[in-house]
């Protein structure tokens, strides 16, 4: 069921989002060759924190897995998602997805975005440009009278032309009450199908595009998301509503 939000509830998940975009900006400054994806995770708790705010990951759990230990998700090279922070330190040449959610006032905002440590190679450099294209290309669908199959088949045409893979296994979900609500938002997929988009809804929208095979596999750890080829896969996300007709980015600072 699709949760229909009042502009009350719009401004406290905008609130959250907020905060997001913030702590995303933040552990994007700190992101360099040397530091651990654990330090960023301490930086990124207690930005967090400090604003009265819950991060919204930190014990999350799913079937089969422990509950997942970190605020950020820290996910580098061939991880495409669900990276746990960790003391491995981030080299020149990675690229590093942070993805952050947050929770205040039993609102929720989610977003990501990819970094390059230090200098990446061209392919890696394109993989991130065309990433976070395909992002604003499918908010742009989210349109009222729309549907969400006209935002995935916008990313996928793009990314396909790109000559870049999609992730199947995961997809973009409505947010805001709950961390993960009603619709599931694939990255690809056939237009004019799937839920007509309508005023009031606030979804995230999270291309995850591979280098390589868009087959994955889960990691030892149980939440790791990595590519079968471990070839690279980049990441980025925004919580989005749907106010007077038109798409508004909410995780923004
Ligand atoms: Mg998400």
């Amino acid at each position: 069921m699709i949760i229909i939000k009042s502009k009350k509830e719009i401004d406290f998940i905008r609130e959250s989002a907020k905060i997001v975009a913030e702590t995303l900006q933040l552990v994007k400054r700190y992101a360099e060759v040397g530091k651990t994806t654990l330090e960023l995770d301490k930086i990124a708790e207690d930005y967090i924190l400090s604003n009265d705010a819950i991060p919204a990951f930190k014990g999350y759990s799913q079937a089969g897995s422990i509950s997942f230990p970190g605020t950020i998700c820290s996910s580098v090279n061939e991880e495409v998602v669900h990276g746990i922070p960790s003391n491995r330190v981030l080299k020149d040449g990675d690229v590093l997805s942070i993805d952050v959610g947050v929770e205040k006032n039993g609102y929720f905002g989610d977003a990501a975005l990819t970094v390059a440590i230090g200098t990446i190679s061209d392919e890696k450099a394109k993989l991130m440009e065309a990433t976070e294209k395909s992002l604003y290309i499918g908010i742009e669908q989210a349109k009222k009278n729309n549907r969400i199959g006209d935002i995935s088949a916008a990313i996928e045409d793009y990314i396909i032309s790109k000559g870049f893979s999609i992730v199947k296994d995961l997809c973009g979900h409505g947010v805001g009450k709950y961390l993960h609500e009603d619709p599931q938002i694939p990255n690809f997929g056939r237009k004019n199908s799937g839920a007509k988009i309508k005023n009031g809804m606030t979804i995230a929208i999270e291309p995850m595009i591979n280098i390589g095979t868009d087959e994955v596999e889960i990691a030892s750890d149980g939440w790791t998301v990595i590519t079968k080829d471990k070839k690279a896969s980049a990441h980025f996300e925004h919580t989005v509503a749907i106010i007077n007709d038109y798409p508004e980015i909410l995780s923004v600072s």
